[in-house]
Protein backbone atom coordinates (compact mmCIF):
# COMPACT_ATOMS: atom_id res chain seq x y z
CA UNK A 1 0.00 0.00 0.00
CA UNK A 2 1.21 3.44 -0.66
CA UNK A 3 2.41 5.37 2.03
CA UNK A 4 3.59 9.21 2.44
CA UNK A 5 6.84 10.16 2.27
CA UNK A 6 6.44 13.02 4.53
CA UNK A 7 3.75 14.39 6.95
CA UNK A 8 1.42 17.24 5.61
CA UNK A 9 1.73 19.76 7.98
CA UNK A 10 -1.46 21.78 8.65
CA UNK A 11 -0.34 24.74 6.99
CA UNK A 12 -0.15 22.38 3.87
CA UNK A 13 -3.48 20.90 4.48
CA UNK A 14 -5.10 23.76 5.07
CA UNK A 15 -3.84 25.65 2.22
CA UNK A 16 -4.38 23.03 0.02
CA UNK A 17 -8.47 23.22 1.83
CA UNK A 18 -8.82 26.80 1.23
CA UNK A 19 -10.50 26.09 -2.12
CA UNK A 20 -12.55 23.41 -0.85
CA UNK A 21 -15.42 25.78 -0.18
CA UNK A 22 -18.87 24.69 -1.60
CA UNK A 23 -20.48 27.76 -3.83
CA UNK A 24 -24.15 28.67 -3.41
CA UNK A 25 -26.50 28.10 -6.14
CA UNK A 26 -27.54 30.31 -8.98
CA UNK A 27 -31.75 30.03 -8.57
CA UNK A 28 -34.08 31.49 -11.44
CA UNK A 29 -37.22 32.37 -11.08
CA UNK A 30 -39.68 30.08 -12.33
CA UNK A 31 -42.04 32.24 -15.81
CA UNK A 32 -45.06 30.27 -13.96
CA UNK A 33 -45.53 30.36 -11.09
CA UNK A 34 -42.35 32.61 -9.78
CA UNK A 35 -41.27 29.66 -7.47
CA UNK A 36 -37.57 29.59 -7.12
CA UNK A 37 -35.93 26.66 -9.22
CA UNK A 38 -32.44 25.63 -10.76
CA UNK A 39 -31.91 26.88 -14.38
CA UNK A 40 -32.41 24.25 -17.26
CA UNK A 41 -34.45 22.20 -14.66
CA UNK A 42 -38.31 21.59 -14.28
CA UNK A 43 -40.05 23.58 -12.03
CA UNK A 44 -40.44 21.47 -9.05
CA UNK A 45 -43.52 23.40 -7.79
CA UNK A 46 -45.60 23.32 -11.03
CA UNK A 47 -43.81 21.01 -13.32
CA UNK A 48 -43.62 23.60 -16.17
CA UNK A 49 -40.43 23.85 -18.49
CA UNK A 50 -39.79 26.65 -20.87
CA UNK A 51 -43.69 27.84 -20.25
CA UNK A 52 -45.24 24.53 -21.17
CA UNK A 53 -46.51 21.73 -18.41
CA UNK A 54 -44.22 18.67 -18.62
CA UNK A 55 -44.55 16.98 -15.23
CA UNK A 56 -47.97 16.75 -13.84
CA UNK A 57 -48.17 17.54 -10.28
CA UNK A 58 -50.51 16.19 -7.72
CA UNK A 59 -52.65 18.98 -6.37
CA UNK A 60 -52.73 16.71 -3.03
CA UNK A 61 -52.10 13.29 -1.96
CA UNK A 62 -54.57 11.99 0.36
CA UNK A 63 -53.22 9.78 2.61
CA UNK A 64 -56.08 8.69 4.91
CA UNK A 65 -57.69 7.03 1.39
CA UNK A 66 -58.22 3.77 1.91
CA UNK A 67 -58.15 2.30 -1.68
CA UNK A 68 -54.51 3.89 -2.24
CA UNK A 69 -53.15 0.64 -0.64
ZN1 LIG B 1 -43.05 26.88 -11.55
Amino acid sequence: MAVPQNKITRSKRNMRRAHDALVAGNPAECPECGELKRPHHVCPSCGHYAEREVVAIADEIDFDDEDAA
